[in-house]
């Protein structure tokens, strides 16, 4: 179990899952310290708003949208790919905010999303084996063991490039930096203007049915945007009401705390040099505490400085500042394990991982640990159990989540309990669109019994289509009714299989409709 005393560090105490082995310790120091030089990709106050945001979607007052790669690839920083899978997330949140009447929070599984925890350490691959055999060079496959790829900030991809290479930390920081960038950009310069979302790259969704129900919410959107104008008097004038933009998270699985340790930066109020712009209090002096000084508060910044407090000076609080949102994965949370350790001691809103093997009282004890101070919205317990399994497991951590003062936020993965093996092509990993399906829709019903609240989704989908125009192929069903059989047609992903742009649709649609219900 976790001691009192905490710090960026202090994981490194404890037993860890899902370790990396690194040869050169000395080049691990260095790319560690470079990283701890470099500057931050998200701010304090952007992370408190997360924060609060997460605290409307617990009390049922918004609505929690989660999506993007099982990995990203170095590769995949590019143009299209980021347009695509912003698009994707603008368009799903807008249908269910559409249904559901709801603000959504939106949060992507981008800018940082490249380790993988993995179920062995190595695995056999067929390599091209040359030699010359009496003269002549023959090529011959050669069944050989090697390390699992980890994800793009750990090793390749490629069979002959799985040592773990440091270099590859300072390769994540900057393909995050470069994907944040962007969305920023896009952001910035009009991208999500609810005034013009038919340019969200629709177009080449073939489905008639699709397109005619997402027209319909474009007609009734716009229409509610006209009467605000005339409402407001804006209709004229400059002023658009705030519809201009939207608020984008991001988010990652923490599992190299190394480099998370690396981002662990003091901020907030009463860190003038931090990069948020703390409000000035009045009567509030503004003495800079250094970081090596300050410790961690026990108890939410966000309240008042103590009354009694000599200094009268505002706590400032670690932030991880990687990425808005991180959470722990269902093989790293272990209680007295090092990621728990990390994630008891940040600001960051946080997820964790909730699978059929975590007991109901284990479940209420890892909340202890990482909020004791019961701050609303801090803690998204992301379900994921399969279509098969929710029935069974997801009553018994209700009941026991209800039976203490902790708000979550209950989201449901509807991606890794329902992983199965293609049957035209068993090297293919795929999801069924129904399976994913029915455990949403478990997950709402399950949770409108219980009188709490199915607060979010999070999935693993993707908008990218290839050069002739079409979405990914590596899931089954959704009204395009991909089979088995066309897994094999655009099935692009190194990791878990995603929802494509179509699919992903067909999922919001459904979500909205259910939360109209
Ligand atoms: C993931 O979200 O990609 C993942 C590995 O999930 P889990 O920890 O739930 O298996
Ligand atoms: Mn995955």
């Amino acid at each position: 179990m976790a001691t009192n005393s905490w710090s960026p560090s202090s994981w490194r105490e404890k037993p860890i899952a899902q370790d990396v082995i690194y040869e050169d310790k000395a080049h691990l120091d260095r790319v560690l310290g470079k990283l701890r030089r470099l500057p931050p990709l998200v701010a304090p106050a952007e992370i408190d708003r997360l924060r609060s945001q997460l605290a409307d979607v617990a009390a049922g007052k918004a609505f929690l949208l989660q999506g993007g790669d099982c990995a990203e690839l170095f590769d995949d920083c590019s143009q299209a790919p980021i347009e695509h899978k912003l698009s994707l997330i603008l368009l799903m949140s807008l249908i269910i905010l559409h249904g559901s009447r709801l603000p959504v929070v939106r949060v992507m599984r981008i800018a940082g999303q490249y380790a993988k925890p993995r179920s062995k350490p190595t695995e056999i691959v067929e390599l091209d084996v040359t030699e010359v055999v009496d003269g002549k060079t023959v090529t011959r496959k050669e069944k050989k063991e090697v390390l699992s790829f980890r994800g793009d900030n750990v090793n390749g991809y490629e069979p002959t490039d799985r040592q773990a290479d440091p270099e590859r930390l300072l390769g994540a920081y900057f393909h995050s930096a470069a994907s944040i960038n962007y969305i920023r950009t896009l952001l910035a310069s009009g991208f999500a203007d609810l005034h013009k979302p038919l340019d969200w790259s629709f177009s080449h969704v073939r489905s008639p049915e699709l397109q005619e129900a997402f027209s319909s919410v474009i007609e009734s959107l716009q229409e509610s945007l006209s009467f605000m104008k005339i409402a407001t008097g804006t209709a004229g004038g400059q002023e658009r009401g705030g519809a201009e933009t939207v608020d984008l998270f991001t988010s990652h699985e923490a599992l190299l705390l190394e480099y998370e340790e690396a981002f662990t930066r003091l901020g907030g109020d009463g860190v003038p040099q931090s990069f948020s712009t703390p409000p000035t209090r009045p009567g509030t002096p503004s003495v800079s505490r250094s970081a090596s000084h300050a410790r961690v508060p026990t108890s939410d910044s966000n309240a008042a400085p103590s009354p009694t407090a000599s200094t009268q000076l505002p706590r400032p609080k670690y932030y991880n500042t990687s990425s808005h949102f991180i959470w722990i994965g269902d093989r790293t949370r272990q209680l007295d394990g090092a990621h728990v350790e990390y994630f008891r001691g940040i600001a960051n809103p946080i997820g964790v991982k909730v699978g059929p093997t975590m007991q109901p009282d284990e479940l209420v004890r890892l909340l202890d640990v990482v909020n004791p101070d019961r701050i609303p919205g801090k803690v998204t317990v992301i379900g994921r159990y399969g279509a098969d399994k929710v029935d069974q497991y997801l009553p018994a951590h209700i009941d026991a989540v209800k039976k203490t003062d902790h708000v979550v936020v209950w989201q449901c993965d509807a991606m890794h309990g329902n992983t199965k093996t293609s049957a035209a092509d068993p090297t293919l990993k795929t999801r069924h669109f129904r399976d994913v399906v029915q455990e949403i829709i478990r997950s709402l019903e399950i949770h409108r019994e219980k009188g709490t609240i199915l607060g979010g989704i999070h999935l693993e989908l993707t908008g990218e289509v290839n050069e002739e125009g079409y979405s990914v192929t590596e899931c089954i069903g959704g009204s395009m009714e991909l089979a088995d059989k066309d897994l094999s047609l655009n099935y692009r992903t190194h990791c878990d299989p995603r929802l494509n742009y179509e699919q992903s649709l067909d999922v919001a649609f459904l979500v909205a409709d259910h939360l109209k219900a």
